[in-house]
């Protein structure tokens, strides 16, 4: 039927491709074609996961388990079985959730895990009566029953089975019920029912054979001939295994085949026919060990030893158990060279997890250190060119401040010098001359002191000149020419008089020269110089030649009349006094104060309010200087 249905299967969707493949898969395993199941098996699998379809691939995975179940791979086939179930949970297809929950279970059971298995039994028990398919329930309760048999739960199986063949009376399925009896037959056994386990196979038997399933009568005669072996009724054993072989061979079933010559040969050993039980002994085995059922096969040998030595070939016995032995030395040997293989894989795999862990780890710590340190870096840039531009900033503000402090100290000087200098004559002015003397107040107290080379008395002098005329010579030739004039009176001053001598333009046509040392001698000669040095200076104006003659007061200071010193202010009147006398006197002379006598009984106050007076009377005593009259004749 599958071969008919092929060229529509190719046709169809991917996910029914695949069922079609699972179906072709199942029924190669079941008739013992191992060899074609699996690759249909692996096809199926590749479609339905082709096609996305879960379900589709729950139902390939399920197959492929099956196959790999029936070529003993049972590890493998129950993680595909765990994978189905878990896909399948979510299928509104009843049949697939059934089916993956009860090889669930009875994976669970082959994995010695029956808690689990007693579960999901259970689960799938219910989801079949929920179903009320009489048929689910007769599926799922015969799963559950075999499982308790299983757990030696007897008692719980036989109920179940119970429950079973009442759900079997609706469904009118001689398979299903056959299948039921097959169960029965083993929980029957196994709890020491024997009567009742020989009616439940017989019956099985009669219903394989009304349902046509050649394969299941295989398996119920070689059930059967298990039966009588156990019951040592090697009569029955041996016909009902020969039943067995003939059924199976009609139908190619190798597996029921083999497992019947097994039990054909222990019938023959039991029964003393020893070389025929050997013959087809050995013929059964070899289809176990060329199908690689290695388990079954090792506990064909350990029954082979048995039935030979209580046949009593001994030889054979041992020959038997020593291929046991070797058998099982190398099935332990290859369980646990498959673990260690597993383990090893394990280990590489965490390894090289843990290594790529690492290196990840590794990455991102490195990738940190070159943003860090780019980060840092930017920082740094950063800084600097803060660093460079406060820096130049701060050049330019500090050039700036000392240009502007420059052009202030240059300014305040400009400004000093103007407040302190004459701008006509840049003279000092009289201002100055009055800071100078209030900032000096000792000069006025001890004078000028001696001076060490000197034998003579070094004193300070004071001498006011005064221009004669010199109305005459704005009036004549205007104010510019007066103007010259008295910067020409100022550079004669400045080459008479000494560099450290302070020389002020004390008023209009007005000059205060103060001389800090001079020997007391010498002052008269100084008024002399000074009353003929500037007039013999002239300035061209206009083609005329104009030179002047100058009056001159002047005395020592400090002055110290009475011992009492006298105040600056006080000796500048006095000389003004001694300049006036001079103007009154004729002009172009110096009266200088040398002294004052003691006894006259004149106050200093009226000295200075009529010193001419004052001088005839002997309280003051004068020198008087006269200028060069000829020198000035000749020029006007
Ligand atoms: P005397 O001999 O009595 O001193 O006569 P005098 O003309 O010199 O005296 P007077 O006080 O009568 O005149 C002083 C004149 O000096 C008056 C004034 O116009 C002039 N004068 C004062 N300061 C300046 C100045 O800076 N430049 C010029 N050109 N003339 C000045
Ligand atoms: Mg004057
Ligand atoms: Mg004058």
């Amino acid at each position: 039927m599958l071969d008919e249905l092929a060229p529509a299967a190719s046709k169809a969707s991917g996910a029914e491709h695949a069922e079609f493949l699972s179906l072709s898969c199942i029924a190669h395993y079941r008739v013992g074609d191992n060899e074609h199941a699996l690759p249909l098996c692996e096809q199926s699998l590749a479609m339905a996961r082709e096609s996305g379809d879960q379900h589709a691939i729950a139902k390939a995975l399920l197959a492929k388990a099956y196959a790999l179940f029936a070529i003993n791979e049972m590890g493998q086939a129950h993680q595909l079985v765990w994978q189905a179930e878990k896909l399948a949970a979510s299928s509104p297809d009843l049949d697939l959730r059934l089916r993956a929950t009860i090889s669930s279970g009875e994976s669970y059971a082959e994995d010695g895990n029956f808690p689990t298995a007693l579960s999901k039994m259970q689960a799938a028990a219910t989801l079949a009566r929920q179903s009320g398919s009489p048929l689910y329930t007769v599926m799922a309760l015969n799963s559950l029953a075999y499982l308790y048999n299983q757990m030696r739960e007897h008692a719980k199986a036989f109920e179940v089975l119970d429950e079973a063949y009442r759900a079997a009376g609706e469904l009118n399925s001689p398979g299903r019920l056959a299948i039921l009896k097959t169960t029965d037959y083993a929980v029957s056994i196994d709890s020491g029912h024997v009567k009742r386990g020989l009616d439940a196979l017989q019956a099985a038997l009669e219903l394989a054979r009304r349902a046509n399933a050649d394969s299941m009568i295989g398996t119920t005669y070689v059930n059967l001939s298990d039966f009588y072996l156990k019951q040592r009724d090697y009569k029955n054993a041996l016909a009902s295994a020969q039943q067995a072989l003939e059924q199976s061979r009609r139908i190619k079933n190798e597996s029921t085949m083999a497992t019947a010559r097994l039990n054909i040969g222990q019938a023959y050993l039991a029964m003393g026919r020893l070389a025929e039980g050997k013959k087809s002994i050995e013929e059964g085995m070899v289809w176990f060990e060329k199908s690689g059922h290695m388990p079954d096969l090792q506990s064909a040998l350990t029954e082979y030893g048995d039935a030979l030595e209580r046949a009593g070939d001994m030889a054979g016995a041992v020959q038997a158990y020593h291929r046991e032995r070797t058998l099982s030395n190398e099935l332990f040997e290859k369980r646990r060279q498959k673990a260690m293989v597993e383990l090893q894989e394990k280990y590489e795999a965490d390894k090289r997890q843990r290594q790529i862990e690492l290196l990840r780890q590794e990455n991102q710590v490195k990738s940190t250190e070159i943003d860090n340190r780019r980060l840092q870096q930017r920082v740094w840039w950063l800084l600097a060119l803060v660093f460079a531009l406060s820096a130049v900033i701060v050049y330019f503000l500090y050039r700036k401040v000392r240009q502007a402090n420059a052009q202030l100290e240059e300014k305040n000087q400009e400004l000093k010098q103007q407040s302190a200098r004459d701008p006509l004559t840049a003279l000092y002015n009289r201002r100055h001359f009055q800071e100078f003397m209030r900032g000096h107040q000792e000069i006025a107290q001890r004078g000028a002191g001696k001076d060490a080379n000197a034998s003579e008395e070094m004193v300070s002098a004071l001498y006011l000149l005064d221009v004669d005329h010199f109305k005459h010579i704005n009036d004549t030739y205007g104010h510019g020419a007066g103007d010259a004039v008295l910067r020409e009176i100022s550079e004669a001053l400045r080459e008479i008089l000494r560099e450290t001598d302070m020389i002020v333009r004390w008023g209009g046509e007005e000059f205060l020269a103060f001389l800090p040392a001079v020997p007391r001698s010498s002052l008269d000669d100084v008024a002399r110089r000074l009353l003929s040095g500037i007039p013999a200076r002239s300035i061209d104006y206009q083609g005329a030649k104009l030179s002047v003659n100058v009056s001159i007061g002047f005395a020592p200071f400090p002055l110290a009349p009475g011992g009492k010193s006298m105040s600056w202010e006080r000796a500048v009147n006095l000389v003004d006094m001694a300049l006036y006398l001079a103007k009154g006197h004729g002009r172009n002379r110096a009266y200088g104060v040398q002294g004052f006598a003691g006894d006259t009984g004149m106050s200093m106050e009226q000295i200075e309010q009529d010193i001419e007076a004052a001088w005839r009377a002997g309280s003051v005593e004068l020198s008087v200087v006269q200028g060069n009259w000829q020198e000035l004749r000749a020029v006007s």
